[in-house]
């Protein structure tokens, strides 16, 4: 027997009909290059989200079209995001930092119809869009006073597409499963691999981000996405923030410029952002000096990489700050689990909290996790056992796009999401790490990301990363490769020192390389990939 309830789609529509409803006041503040303060009401917002969606059907945009954006956080992207997604087409957002034949793949497979770019931006486009077919044409996201001389095809710029349109539009009666959202994998290794959201998914994701044990949002919150838009729909935050009524700040370009995210977070009283760790540390590091505060911070979600101990501790006690620590990915839309006590654990103390903080969580609700070993046998949550981490859930992608039926990660039903992880005994996750970075010493495993939280407590280290070089005994051992605090002179034996106690003693790596800098991808992480590049001739002084 079915139930009698009223049979409503799972629509994102939804969302921005109720914000302009019942929040129609409420402000979205953001920086874009020819507006250094702009503000406007969710009212202005959609309004003008009415009006592209009436811009992109003169532009002849068939549904299920994809429409590529190339931008940063701003509110023309937040446009962007609700009027191609409620209109029935797909927004994908790329990644502007990708290498050229990556952007260019990924322009291709989507067979993006228009794209929509930062003028930042194009320059570059000018480049490739000689290689780019599919594409019709190019609007700038800027003002006419603003627009730039270019040589791009069909080149208009955004403020006069928009302005001849009308404000009201009918919105389609969509099916939830239709696609509203595409994003590629920055995958290190092969192709990237398009990931393709769809309504359902993506409204389910906004409600489970609000809740109090994820990121707790509500009408009373500002928050200040850092994570770029194009990375995994900025962790879902301007749908499910817009869902709530709270306040939206985009800082626009400059997304690692600690001073201005300091700056907005105190005039724009911000009490929610996310980004990942660098970035994080980047505020750390700049409110360190004398007068500088984030007050009305409250919360700041945490992931993409694993977050240190020691940016927890330091949020934390300097600045009442609670870091929200979360694991996902794109092919998860890209969240996972995220770490907020329990009533057991907010009662943990010293060590064990120490220890506890560096989970990356328990399962938001929608998620499930289980951890398997080499045989696919499914290991026991223990806190001990590690294995491969698989995952199903409400907003977990099935299938690549256009590799339908491809099996491969997706096989059983589960999505093998290529992390080694250990779950406790109370559901909370601790990613060991990525299972190609492991470290396999002697027929056992190191974690890598263990002995970087450990390094990067070091107070004369600025950054680091640990890889596992050959070794003729060992199979492979650990290498710790350090940037060291500006100024500082650590030496390899001092370094070495530090591990003794914090980690087994057979874990301490067996040498240290110094650097300038570490390699990052597009999306701000470490990239091991590059830097076992770079050490490929380093070899032990012992081997
Ligand atoms: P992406 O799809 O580019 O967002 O990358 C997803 C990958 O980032 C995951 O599979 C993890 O390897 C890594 N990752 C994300 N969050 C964390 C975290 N909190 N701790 C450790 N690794 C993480």
């Amino acid at each position: 027997m079915f139930g009698l309830m009223m049979d409503l789609p799972l629509l994102v529509t939804r969302i921005m009909r109720h914000a302009e409803r019942n929040h129609p006041r409420q402000e979205v503040v953001a920086i874009t290059a020819d507006m250094p303060s702009f503000r406007y009401t969710y009212a202005d917002c959609f309004a003008r989200v009415r009006k592209l969606a009436n811009a992109l059907d003169a532009l002849g945009t068939p549904a299920d079209a994809r429409v590529g954006t190339l931008a940063w956080n701003d509110h023309r992207h937040l446009e962007l995001y609700f009027a191609i997604a409620c209109s029935g087409r797909v927004c994908h957002t790329i990644n502007p930092r990708l290498f050229d034949e990556q952007l260019l793949y990924i322009i291709n497979h989507a067979e993006d119809e228009w794209l929509f770019v930062d003028p930042a931006f194009v320059p570059k486009l000018e480049e490739l869009s000689s290689q780019c077919p599919k594409v019709k044409g190019y609007i700038v996201l800027t003002d006419a006073a603003h627009m730039p001389n270019t040589t791009l095809p069909n080149a208009m710029c955004y403020e006069e597409l928009l302005a001849p349109h009308a404000t009201t539009y009918e919105w389609p009666a969509l099916d939830e499963r239709t696609a509203c959202g595409l994003c590629y994998t920055s995958g290190t290794t092969g192709n990237p691999k398009g990931v393709l959201y769809n309504h359902r998914s993506t409204m389910l994701l906004a409600y489970a981000q609000a809740m109090p044990d994820v990121s707790n949002l509500s009408a009373r919150d500002c928050v200040m996405p850092i994570v770029p838009m194009f990375h995994v729909n900025a962790w879902a935050y301007p749908f499910a923030v817009t869902n709530v009524g709270g306040k939206l700040v985009f800082p626009g370009q400059r997304l690692g410029d600690a001073a201005q995210l300091t700056r907005l977070v105190n005039e724009e009283g911000v009490t929610v952002t996310a980004a990942v760790p660098t970035v994080a540390l980047a505020i750390l590091n700049h409110a360190r000096e004398p007068g500088r505060t984030l007050a009305p911070l409250k919360r700041f979600a945490i992931g993409g990489s694993a977050c240190p101990l020691t940016v927890i501790e330091e949020f934390r006690d300097r600045h009442g700050v609670e870091v929200l620590h979360a694991w996902g990915m794109t092919e998860m839309s890209p969240l996972g689990t995220l770490n907020q006590h329990t009533m057991l654990t907010a009662k943990y103390e010293g060590e064990r909290l120490r220890e506890h903080l560096q989970s990356a969580g328990r399962a938001i609700p929608g998620v499930e996790l289980k951890i398997t070993d080499d045989d696919d046998k499914e290991l026991p949550w223990d806190g001990k056992a590690f294995g491969s981490l698989k995952v199903r859930g409400l907003w977990v992608c099935r299938d690549y796009y256009k590799l339908e039926g491809s099996g491969g990660s997706h096989a059983d039903g589960w999505f093998t999401t290529g992390d080694v992880a250990s779950i406790d005994e109370h559901g909370f996750m601790r990613i060991t790490d990525r299972a190609k970075d492991v470290i396999k010493s002697g027929g056992e495993w190191i974690s890598s990301i263990d002995l970087e939280n450990a390094a990067v407590a070091h107070p004369m280290v600025a950054e680091a990363a640990v890889i596992g070089v050959t070794h003729p005994t060992w199979q492979e051992r650990p290498l710790l490769v350090i940037v060291p605090e500006r100024g500082m002179q650590p030496t390899r034996e001092e370094l070495l020192a530090w591990f003794e106690g914090k980690v087994a003693k057979w874990w301490i790596p067996d040498d240290v390389v110094f650097v300038e800098n570490l390699p990052h991808t597009a999306t701000g992480k470490i990239s091991k990939l590059e830097l076992r590049k770079r050490l490929q001739d380093y070899r032990f002084p012992s081997a």
